[in-house]
């Protein structure tokens, strides 16, 4: 067995998000890809060019949307030295995320995919955050108890604004981010950063 692939002993910060009344244990991608640069990720691959095709809607199956789709391979040297690698595959339409996410169909797909190539080689638990579409009005983020508490202390103002583009963020997000970065910055700048 390789050491990437034991749950044990290995620290991955997961957060808790709440997607229509539901409460999932998630990681985030970069925390993820942190811990696979550690267990020997080499590169990845593009399996296919970045497909787009019409598939019906979910909320009016009369009507057709796009869903990028992308795979990819992720490499991986195990310990003897030898390649390994694993298919992922992502999608992503207007109906699986946020409209200024969708509108980048291909990267979200593509960080999808290299999501779930990097899940089965480090045998993850949980999914990745950057599946869910977390805008939804039923979507909230709740607490980061592992990863970094340092901002829990800090009030969240009766307006916040991202500290960054200084948008106006809701009272949910602006809490989020305070327990998360110790910082209000919005999910779009979050995202881009
Ligand atoms: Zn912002």
């Amino acid at each position: 067995m390789e050491e990437r692939t034991r749950r044990e002993n290995r620290s991955l910060p997961s957060i808790q998000i709440r997607t229509r009344g539901q409460v999932q244990q998630v990681y985030r991608y970069r925390d993820v890809l942190n811990l696979a640069y550690q267990y020997g990720l080499v590169a990845f691959e593009q399996a296919a060019p970045i497909q787009v095709v019409m598939v019906p809607s979910q909320r009016d199956p009369e009507r057709m949307v796009p869903m990028f789709i992308s795979e990819v391979y992720a490499i991986f040297r195990n310990a003897d030295g030898s390649l390994v690698r694993f298919h992922g595959v992502g999608d992503c339409s207007y109906e699986n995320a946020q409209p200024n996410v969708a509108a980048a169909g291909p990267r979200m797909a593509h960080t999808r995919a290299k999501a779930r190539a990097l899940a089965d080689a480090l045998n993850l638990d949980a999914n990745l955050s950057e599946e869910f579409d977390l805008s939804d009005e039923g979507a909230t983020v709740a607490a980061d108890s592992v990863s970094r508490g340092s901002g829990a202390s800090k009030q969240v103002p009766a307006e916040p604004r991202c500290s960054r583009c200084g948008s106006p963020m809701s009272q949910r997000s602006a809490e989020y981010s305070m327990r998360i970065r110790g910082d209000l910055v919005c999910y779009r700048c979050a995202k881009g950063s």
